[in-house]
């Protein structure tokens, strides 16, 4: 799925923009999912592709909405990122390029992955 910047902008509210295709982060603890625990599905806000379920979500501490693993294999991409002076690993929306976050490797067994998303980049739907 590709959109002109143009298209992108209009369509995103602008810490949507910001997030998935600027690449920027929010602050800590003000995104609206880092202490939800509804059941349903992560959606990219972007293009409302299955990212992540509400069931390999859990409690980090960080303040963003964090999980142990994506919703498949193919849901999402990942790229390394050396901005800022460290070396992360990007976690992007496979379908729309968007960025989401970052994968690190300090998450709870049996996957030991977190998955560390911005609020701003999901969208949950509930369970029909
Ligand atoms: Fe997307």
């Amino acid at each position: 799925m590709e959109l002109s910047d143009e298209e992108w902008r209009a369509r995103l509210a602008p810490e949507q923009y910001e997030i998935l295709r600027n690449k920027g982060t929010e602050r800590a603890f003000t995104g609206t999912y880092w202490d939800e625990h509804s059941p349903g599905v992560y959606c990219c806000a972007g293009c409302g592709a299955e990212l992540f379920r509400s069931d390999a979500k859990f409690d980090s501490g960080t303040g963003w909405p964090s999980f142990v693993e994506p919703a498949s294999l193919s849901s999402v991409l990942t790229e390394v990122d050396r901005s800022n002076g460290m070396v992360r690993t990007e976690v992007l929306c496979a379908t729309c390029g968007g960025h989401l976050g970052h994968v690190f490797d300090d998450g709870p067994a049996p996957t030991g992955h977190r998955y560390c998303i911005n609020s701003a980049a999901l969208e949950l739907e509930a369970p029909s």
